[in-house]
């Protein structure tokens, strides 16, 4: 059952076209529509020349975007409009009014042409930007909460790499989940419920989870304005839309962490540690206010 068709709308950007090559790379996927407006002709020549199955097209403004979308089961979003993300010292706060009628408009045309395939949003803020995709899907009359996802899984692969750094472990076979959202204070590594388990003191506790929540920037930083985390990114949004397909495909027992829509509280994990508590407590505001935010930009959003 090989035979994902999916979609990377934002695919000649930075994470677009990394995330194109590891999806072209994949036995799992038959057809890849590549969205974008600028050089998606390009990209998509490029990578159509690699011997994998899947048959690549690129689809080239807001007239092809019908075409791109029609048939996919799933959707990848990583659409920014050019540059406003990478000065330094900017939010993804910052990022919100020009990333949110992007995601506004691309998502609408997801639940007119491809009302059931699983919709992956990368674009920043996610924290926003999934309320808002929830929304338009809403009046759209198409909305399923369980085929909207935020991509997170670059919290997850960041937590497992720099866990296994401080351990000598092997990163590939550690993992951690992270809750929450995806901005600062709301990402919470659950260390507590790392496999294998791990411990720390609460000092080096402390600045690890920092540093995963902060990871974001210390990439910007080493780039010095030529871009935020592009590869691992791909990396992380290829891991996920391989999950969500094997899944799709019948596999049991695939887990990744994404933001849902809306705030849960009993989250199937199990007990977390004082520590986590705090930090859930101390995230839900501000994960609220983003998710207000995003419902009341979707509102007046025509
Ligand atoms: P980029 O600027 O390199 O690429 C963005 C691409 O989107 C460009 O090719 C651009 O032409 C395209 N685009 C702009 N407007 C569009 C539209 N209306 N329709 C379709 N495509 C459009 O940016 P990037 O570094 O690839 O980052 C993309 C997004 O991913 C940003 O929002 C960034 O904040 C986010 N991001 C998320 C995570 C995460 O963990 N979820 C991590 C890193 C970056």
């Amino acid at each position: 059952q090989n035979n994902a068709k999916v979609a990377v709308l934002g695919a000649s950007g930075g994470i677009g076209q990394p995330l194109s090559l590891l999806l072209k790379n994949s036995p799992l996927v038959s057809r890849l529509s590549l969205y974008d407006i600028a050089h998606t002709p390009g990209v998509a020549a490029d990578l159509s020349h690699i011997e994998t199955r899947a048959n690549v097209k690129g689809f080239l403004g807001p007239e092809q975007l019908p075409e791109c979308l029609k048939g996919c089961d799933v959707v990848t979003m990583d659409s920014l409009k050019y540059c406003t993300g990478y000065v330094l010292g900017m939010t993804r706060d910052d990022l919100f009014n020009t990333n949110a009628s992007i995601v506004a408009t691309l998502t609408s045309a997801c639940a007119k042409h491809c009302p059931e395939a699983m919709i992956c949003i990368i674009s920043n803020p996610v924290n926003s930007t999934i309320p808002i995709t929830s929304e338009v899907f809403k009046k759209h009359g198409v909305y399923n909460p369980n085929r909207i996802f935020g991509v997170t899984t670059l919290d997850i692969v960041r937590a497992n790499t720099f866990v296994a750094e401080l351990k000598g472990l092997d990163p590939a076979r550690v993992s951690v989940p992270v809750i929450g959202g995806h901005a600062g204070k709301t990402i919470i590594p659950l260390i507590s419920q790392c496999t294998p388990k791990v411990d720390f003191p609460q000092d080096q506790l402390e600045k690890l989870t920092g540093r995963i929540q902060e990871a974001g920037t210390e990439v910007v930083k080493a780039k010095a304005g030529a871009g935020s985390a592009t590869l691992s990114m791909a990396y992380a949004g290829a891991r996920f839309v391989f999950s969500l397909v094997d899944a799709m495909n019948g596999k049991e027992g695939v887990i990744e962490c994404a933001f849902k829509n809306g705030i849960e509280k009993n989250l199937g994990i199990g007990k977390i540690s004082p520590f986590e508590e705090k930090m859930v407590a101390e995230a839900m505001s501000e994960l609220k206010a983003s998710i207000k935010k995003g419902e009341e930009f979707a509102k007046n959003f025509k």
